[in-house]
């Protein structure tokens, strides 16, 4: 694809996320997250140059380097991977927009003494295990709302912002929309929250259906 060719395809996935907001309501208004983990900052700087502003990778360490070597553009960073106790301080150097992944008390509290040190905050969302799966992190979907508000009182340091999740792993529709709809009534239910993270390429348009403000669109975004 060539460049005017990619911009069109970008405009038709931006169209879909579009579409499906507007039948939420007029007012619904969606967050685009480019994940780039399989992409290069070549290829970042090609997709930045076509309007996209925030970039999402999962790995510290790539976080790290792309950010190092795109930090002439005003580009929006978040991470929203699983984050290792041993790599709070290597984040925190970053200093993130916004972490997507806090998955454990026992991360927040850690989190928490490394912010505080720095003197710093950073904003994070809660992960949610919505479907329960043992193959993903997150807080369960009956101790999600109880550990939302005791990060939020005993952890000064971090701004909770609201709720992340991964839809189902499921071939079955049925099963993915009640993953959403789960974290969604969480969300719905934390006082100050202003942020649902949920849907990726394959399962964005129903994300937002089921109350998505925010997107991380990886492949799509990369035409891969
Ligand atoms: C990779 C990843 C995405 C994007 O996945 P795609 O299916 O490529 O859109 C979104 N969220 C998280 C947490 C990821 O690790």
């Amino acid at each position: 694809m060539n460049k005017e060719e990619y911009k069109l395809y970008i405009d038709d996935v931006i169209r879909r996320v579009e579409f499906a907001r507007v039948r939420v309501s007029a007012h619904h208004i969606v967050k685009i997250v480019a994940i780039s983990k399989y992409s290069t900052a070549k290829e970042i700087e090609e997709l930045y140059s076509i309007g996209q502003r925030a970039y999402g990778e999962n790995k510290v360490q790539d976080l790290r380097a792309k950010s190092e070597e795109l930090k002439e553009l005003p580009i929006e960073w978040h991470f929203v991977g699983n984050l290792q106790k041993n790599k709070i301080n290597n984040l925190l150097d970053i200093d993130p927009t916004l972490f997507h992944a806090l998955d454990s008390l026992e991360l927040a509290y850690e989190l928490q003494k490394k912010l505080k040190a720095r003197d710093m905050t950073l904003d994070c969302l809660l992960q949610i295990n919505s479907a329960k799966e043992d193959s993903k992190h997150g807080f369960m979907p009956e101790t999600a709302k109880e550990s939302y508000e005791k990060i939020a009182k005993e952890c000064p340091n971090i701004n909770l912002k609201g709720v992340m999740s991964i839809g189902a792993h499921s071939n079955d529709i049925g099963v993915i929309k009640k993953s959403f709809e789960t974290t969604y009534k969480i969300y719905s239910e934390l006082e100050g929250a202003t942020i649902c993270s949920m849907g990726m390429s394959g399962d964005f348009e129903l994300a937002i259906e089921c109350g998505s403000n925010m997107v991380r669109l990886g492949s799509i975004m990369f035409n891969k």
